[in-house]
């Protein structure tokens, strides 16, 4: 039995801390916040989408950064055994679009209360109000943790925990990026992920609050694509957010000019151009001496109908019977491409997930100690680690936690 520390009470931190106790060691559990699981608690606006019920396959294709990292954590621990650990541990969960798994309750306390009870009993010391400051390391093997307050707890492992920097009002702030430089580790620059975008033109912010489903975005750099997908988003005063707008934000690192970033929505995806062009030629048939601005209503939603107008250059009170054939295909034209040009990423506040921080490769991915440090492992999102929505985020946090926790010898 070894004395081991988990420092940062979190998704990852919470399970290193009962894989550890599990295996029989002494297990204490130190987080800065007045409770455990701030950021937890908010997750999936509250329901806590706590993973994803896909295959194996699955859980590798939607990793973002560093997949074959976590071929261990995941052959460990995976999704269905998670499920199948909160089940037992009194939380009822259920599978809904996408295969994203969520509480029965759609309260994530219930997973927060799931989680507590496994921590009671697998013998888990849980101290709150408690900043770790430094790792504390003698000749290359970890001795222990040194308080903010000054006071030295000893531990022969310490596994750190502390998350991100995203949403840092929940106590993510970098700081185990710190420690672990500290020792020695590199960090890869870390960017916000999975988070809205700024858009410039200024069209953008007259649709706040209207959502777009079942439309095509794709995301380019200097003409060059980068990502696409298909779904929904969604227009805010700033610019445009929505799953699909936080998809494509994790794939921005790879656009080389962050100033000729654009994204482009066909509004009409399951229509090709001429297709397109058939049906609004149909409507302007059957709406012969209509004004142009009152009989796009099949088209589009009312709030975009303005915006149309004026993308296409057509006079809102132009007859129909004397709509060009030019300016009707520049119609389709913008109803294929509704083109708007990126100004940046929203920052940490409103992020889902950081990109970057600790570099995978000095971490052994069959037991996440560091290969610097003897009896220090690291676990969750202060690894160079990342995925797409859908619950695979919170998985990382669970597969690296309980990889660390179980690999402590005893
Ligand atoms: C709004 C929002 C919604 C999200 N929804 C989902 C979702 O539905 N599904 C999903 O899969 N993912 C979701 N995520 C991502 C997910 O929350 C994170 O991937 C996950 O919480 C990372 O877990 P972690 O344990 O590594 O870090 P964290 O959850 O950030 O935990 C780190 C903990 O360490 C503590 N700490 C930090 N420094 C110290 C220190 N020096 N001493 C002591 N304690 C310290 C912090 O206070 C914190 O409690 C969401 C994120 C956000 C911001």
């Amino acid at each position: 039995m070894k004395h081991v520390i988990v420092t940062g009470g979190g998704a990852a931190g919470m399970m290193a801390a009962y894989a550890a106790a599990k295996c029989g060691h002494r297990v204490l559990l130190l987080e800065q916040n007045e409770k455990l699981g701030k950021k937890l608690f908010i997750t999936g606006k509250g329901r806590c989408n706590v993973t994803n019920a896909c295959d194996r396959e699955g859980l590798f294709e939607n990793m973002v950064t560093n997949p074959k990292f976590l071929y261990s954590a995941f052959y460990d621990f995976d999704n269905k055994q998670l499920m199948e650990l909160l089940r037992q541990a009194g939380c009822p969960l259920k599978t809904e679009r996408g295969e994203r798994v969520f509480p029965v309750s759609d309260h994530s306390s219930d997973i927060l209360a799931a989680l507590s009870r496994l921590l009671c009993q697998s013998g888990v010391e849980v101290r709150l109000h408690t900043k770790v400051e430094e790792v504390l390391v003698r000749d290359g093997c970890v001795t222990g943790v040194l308080l903010s307050d000054g006071k030295r707890i000893e531990a022969e492992a310490v596994v750190l925990a502390t998350g991100g920097m995203s949403y840092p009002s929940t106590g993510s702030t970098g700081e185990g990026h710190r420690m672990a430089a500290g020792l020695g580790h590199s960090i890869k620059e870390c960017t916000p992920a999975l988070t809205p975008m700024e858009i410039a033109e200024p069209w953008c912010a007259t649709l706040q609050g209207l959502s777009l489903k079942n439309v095509a975005l794709t995301m380019s750099c200097k003409g060059k694509r980068i990502w696409n997908g298909f779904g929904e988003m969604l227009f805010t005063h700033f610019g445009i957010s929505g799953p699909l707008v936080l998809s494509a934000s994790s794939f921005y690192h790879k656009c080389k000019d962050p100033d000729d970033v654009t994204i482009r929505v066909d509004l009409k995806p399951a229509l090709s151009e001429e297709q397109l062009d058939r049906r609004i030629l149909r409507d302007f048939e059957d709406n012969q001496n209509k004004q142009f601005k009152n009989i796009l209503g099949s088209l589009y939603p009312s709030k975009l109908i303005p915006v149309m107008i004026a993308l296409s250059g057509i006079d809102a009170k132009k007859k129909i019977h004397e709509i060009t054939r030019e300016e009707r295909s520049r119609l389709a034209g913008v109803t294929k491409g509704l083109t708007m040009h990126v100004r940046g990423l929203r920052g940490f506040a409103e992020a889902i997930i950081t990109q970057g921080g600790i570099r995978v490769k000095e971490v052994n991915p069959s037991t996440m100690e560091s290969k610097l440090i003897q009896g220090l492992y690291l676990a969750g999102e202060l690894l160079d680690l990342d995925a797409l929505t859908g619950g695979f985020n919170l998985q990382i946090a669970w597969s690296t936690g309980h990889l660390a926790g179980s690999s402590i010898p005893l």
